[in-house]
């Protein structure tokens, strides 16, 4: 994976007849990534973190599958790891804040 220093990537949320492949809910093309528009909330978000895997991952074999494994782990992995770096006093105020407020 490269690194992950983003200036800008385009989400466009697009119906089906105007995906740049007919047949993909996703499709990730330079800093652009097309999601489909017909898609739930849960599935748009899933195909996100496997379409913003493929934007950072440069290597080409099993491209696929590791943006699916991506896809399926990093969500948890990610969340774990908020919880980790928010263990702080000024976290936990923000999140009484934002909860209890
Ligand atoms: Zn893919």
């Amino acid at each position: 994976m490269s690194d992950n220093n983003i200036d800008k990537i385009v989400v466009q949320f697009k119906p089906r007849y105007m995906m740049t492949n007919f047949n993909a809910f996703g499709y990730c093309k330079n800093d652009t990534i097309e999601i489909r528009k017909d898609l739930s909330l849960p599935v748009k978000l899933s195909i996100l973190t496997h379409e913003f895997y493929h934007y950072f991952d440069k290597k080409s074999k099993f491209r696929e599958i590791r943006a699916i494994l991506a896809q399926l782990v990093y969500p948890i992995v990610g969340f774990i790891w908020i919880i980790v770096l928010s263990l702080n006093r000024d976290r936990i105020e923000l999140w009484k804040k934002r909860i209890f407020k």
